[in-house]
């Protein structure tokens, strides 16, 4: 492109005014001519006065268009006529080779005219072009990062409206695949206007375009255009304009079909994304059911083979009291370790499953301790229980039924994995946003490079006793994070291990309510 191009275009494609003012500078630019020949070439030199004459021509084609051109072309051959052809400021002709200079001038001029018209609509359709590929780059950008059906949808109706005004609207699948409805929240209009909701469907079932504009059902108010995507249909788009004409321009309607394309490229990336995330979560559900299975069926088996064959010791006549009180205690222990077991599997497949509601209330942390402790009465009797609870504790909202699961898994934890008659701690006190709770024993710790690992499903340190398939501190850091809090693990200075549990503590706590005022009797 040469320097002088994009001025050329810019005159072009300028805002051309209003008809009568056209039209008046039309008038003046063959005044202005003629004034400028006159002075500069007086009535002898009519090559160059002709030349200045087509100059202005030129000039009022390219900024006024045809009509004012038109004009500036018949008033230049008359003022060259009357100013510079004798007999001088007179209409006459005397010499009839002039009549055949005002013909080619009146020639030139409308060659010229129609010239610039065409560039001027060329440049005009350019610059249209420019901009819509523009819009679809811009269109394209967006949709890349788009990650959900819903955005690409909100993306492509507001793309869709500020390059082309028109309103559009994204058709999705029903899970069956058999239907198309709008996405949930937006009115599509369709639902109470059966035709139309028709038309779409028909479009989705033979995957050609309908409506306004097409050879299908074209007598219906808007368009409709199905996303087709290199694995086939996915959506289909819904477009409607104010001015219906506009559908039926073969210009728009083949930019559509690009940013049909666009769109439908980006819905079945997302559809593969989500088909792989699928896969993903399906492989981790084997893995995590096949590793259940291997640790369930092994902590499942060892306590119930432990009290099949204590049972069935117990049938015999021979066995004296003692022996028969130490089978009946082993019973109890493996059936209250069976009875572990099963409660924490549960609890983890509800929290998986989002199955547990967590039921925020105000709370007093010394109450949901204490309930902790009362719960694990019998269990604790002989240990030396140490609880400092700062005296400045706010009211904490949350859920005392699970923040209790959870202290007494980590007391469980405690009396499990430390010596027998080791003192267990449990402290609180204020911290940024929040309380931080501690429950510490002087136990052996958690080995270097397992703090965080000891937190996941089904895992134990090797070598741990107790019996356990390493789910009670995974649900303690599940109902740790539904609350929006940290749990994590260190070793105290003189040994031990020190859980510390974040709770933040947002807003508020209501106020308690004014008493009524008393009734003066
Ligand atoms: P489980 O007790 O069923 O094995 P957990 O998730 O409660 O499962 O604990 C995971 C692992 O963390 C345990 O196997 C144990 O080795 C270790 N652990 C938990 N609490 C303590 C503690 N207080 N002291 C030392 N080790 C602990």
């Amino acid at each position: 492109m040469t320097p002088r191009e994009p001025a050329i275009r810019s005159l072009l494609l300028r805002r051309i005014p209003g008809a009568p003012s056209a039209f008046l500078a039309a008038g003046t630019s063959a005044l202005l001519a003629t004034a400028i020949s006159w002075t500069a070439f007086g009535p002898r030199q009519l090559a160059d006065a002709v030349m200045v004459y087509l100059l202005s021509i030129v000039l009022v084609s390219l900024r006024f268009g045809y009509g004012p051109s038109l004009l500036a072309a018949v008033l230049s051959v008359l003022c060259f006529d009357f100013f510079f052809i004798p007999p001088l400021y007179t209409f006459a002709v005397h010499d009839l080779s002039h009549v055949v200079t005002f013909g080619v001038m009146f020639l030139v001029a409308l060659v010229i005219s129609n010239l610039t018209q065409r560039v001027r609509a060329q440049a005009e359709s350019a610059e249209q072009r420019e901009q819509r590929t523009a819009a679809l780059y811009a269109l394209s950008g967006e949709l890349a990062a788009a990650k959900r059906v819903e955005d690409i949808s909100q993306i492509a109706t507001r793309h869709l409206f500020d390059a082309l005004g028109l309103h559009a609207m994204l058709l999705v699948p029903t899970s069956d695949r058999s239907k198309v409805r709008a996405l949930p929240g937006q009115n599509s209009g369709l639902s109470n206007n059966e035709p139309e909701a028709n038309v779409a469907q028909w479009v989705w079932d033979h995957e050609r375009p309908a409506g306004l504009g097409s050879d299908a059902v074209s007598s219906s108010f808007k368009s409709y255009l199905p996303l087709l995507a290199s694995r086939g249909r996915v959506a289909v788009l819904s477009i409607g304009s104010r001015d219906p004409a506009r559908l039926q321009s073969p210009e728009i309607r083949e930019y559509l079909a690009a940013f049909a394309n666009q769109i439908a490229s980006a819905i079945e990336r997302t559809d593969l994304a989500s088909e792989a995330e699928w896969a993903q979560l399906q492989m981790k559900t084997e893995q995590m059911r096949s590793s259940l299975l291997s640790s369930v069926s092994h902590d499942l088996r060892t306590p119930l083979a432990v009290v099949t064959g204590a049972a069935s010791s117990l049938l015999e006549d021979t066995i004296d009291a003692t022996t028969r009180r130490e089978l009946t205690e082993t019973i109890l222990q493996e059936a209250l370790r069976l009875n572990r077991l099963v409660r924490n599997l549960l609890d983890m497949t509800r929290l998986e499953a989002g199955a547990v509601r967590v039921n925020k209330e105000w709370q007093p942390l010394e109450e949901v301790v204490g309930s902790a402790l009362n719960r694990m009465e019998d269990a604790l009797a002989g240990r030396q229980v140490v609880t400092d609870l700062a005296l400045d504790l706010p009211l904490v909202p949350l859920d005392a039924v699970l923040i209790q699961q959870l202290l007494v898994n980590l007391l469980e934890n405690a009396l499990k994995y430390t010596p027998q008659g080791s003192p267990i701690e449990i402290r609180a006190g204020v911290r940024a946003g929040g309380v931080e709770m501690v429950v510490a024993d002087r136990g052996p710790g958690i080995p270097a490079g397992e703090e965080q690992r000891v937190f996941d499903k089904f895992y134990r340190v090797s070598g741990a006793q107790g019996g356990g398939v390493g789910l009670g501190l995974a649900i303690c850091k599940g109902i740790v994070m539904a609350h929006g809090g940290q749990l994590f693990v260190s070793n105290r200075a003189g040994g031990g291990a020190e859980f510390h549990i974040y709770l933040p503590v947002d807003g508020e706590p209501p106020s308690p309510e004014a008493p009524d005022p008393v009734e003066e009797i």
